[in-house]
């Protein structure tokens, strides 16, 4: 699909893509075409420098601050995107947070947060662009999960079960509007080298996981990009309610 411009006339909004997978998913749609909504947080040259890559390819592409926790703000997240570049019509939940701690350790703070992030997040974003979708009888939601909401991990119960949550999410939503037209899947991430596993794991406890993996290594932001390209593709259209594992054979399920 490498070169092919088949999301030109489409809008996308990344969430949380200054940095790791979400920057990777920004620069790999626009290289299909796609308008690009570069959504951050904190790290605003970050994404600025997203957004100027991605004009490279020849589209509109722009940062937009909003915090998804906050169901005001990403209702201004939309307005401004539909605005500047127009209405969304693939929407990526990609903004995510970790914890590594033991269940007894996690306060209340840390469990409230997680919810926030990872899982209020998409929620809100979907709130907001379904109906524009489910009006022009096309979209595609792409909710970035992760392998441990599937199988589980001992010391992330909390993300695991943040991400579990963004799975059933996904399924149920796919079958709430699969008929307009609209595809929801997820993606389920094993181990991806970014600024998320590197600030839990020290860099032996990397190795020893890339060991355990058969592929032998850790996945890369861009591997997780092209699945989402893909599942944004007019190809993957009868794709839907589906959960799409990226772990170089580390959790087959
Ligand atoms: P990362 O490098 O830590 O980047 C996280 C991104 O999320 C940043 O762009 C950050 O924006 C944004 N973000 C965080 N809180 C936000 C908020 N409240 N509102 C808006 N944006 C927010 O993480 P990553 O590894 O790329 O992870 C991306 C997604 O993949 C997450 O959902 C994660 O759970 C999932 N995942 C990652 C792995 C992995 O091994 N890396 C594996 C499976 C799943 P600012 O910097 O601007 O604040």
């Amino acid at each position: 699909m490498e070169g092919q411009r088949f999301l030109e006339g489409k809008v996308a909004l990344v969430t949380g893509a200054s940095r790791g997978i979400g920057a990777a998913v920004a620069l790999a749609l626009a290289q299909s075409g796609a308008a690009v909504a570069v959504n951050f947080c904190r790290s605003a040259a970050q994404a600025e420098e997203v957004a100027r890559r991605c004009r490279e390819w020849g589209v509109k592409a722009q940062a937009f601050r909003a915090d998804v926790t906050d169901p005001e703000e990403v209702r201004r997240l939309f307005a401004a995107v539909s605005a500047e570049l127009g209405p969304v019509s693939i929407l990526v939940n990609n903004a995510g947070m970790g914890l590594r701690r033991l269940l007894v350790d996690t306060s209340d703070e840390e469990w409230e947060k997680l919810l926030r992030v990872n899982l209020s997040g998409p929620f809100y974003c979907c709130r907001e662009a379904l109906p524009f979708m489910i009006r022009q009888r096309w979209g595609r939601i792409i909710n970035i999960a992760s392998v441990w909401g599937i199988t589980g991990a001992s010391c992330e119960a909390a993300y695991a079960a943040t991400k579990g949550g963004l799975i059933a999410l996904t399924k149920s939503l796919a079958r709430e509007v699969g008929s307009a037209g609209i595809t929801v899947n997820a993606l389920a991430p094993g181990p991806i080298e970014t600024d998320l596993l590197r600030e839990e794991l020290a860099p032996e406890e990397l190795a020893a996981l890339a060991e355990a993996i058969p592929s032998g290594r850790l996945g890369r932001p861009e591997e997780v990009a092209a699945a989402c390209v893909f599942l944004a593709s007019p190809a993957a259209a009868f794709i839907n309610g589906q959960v799409l594992g990226l772990d170089g054979g580390w959790a087959p399920f």
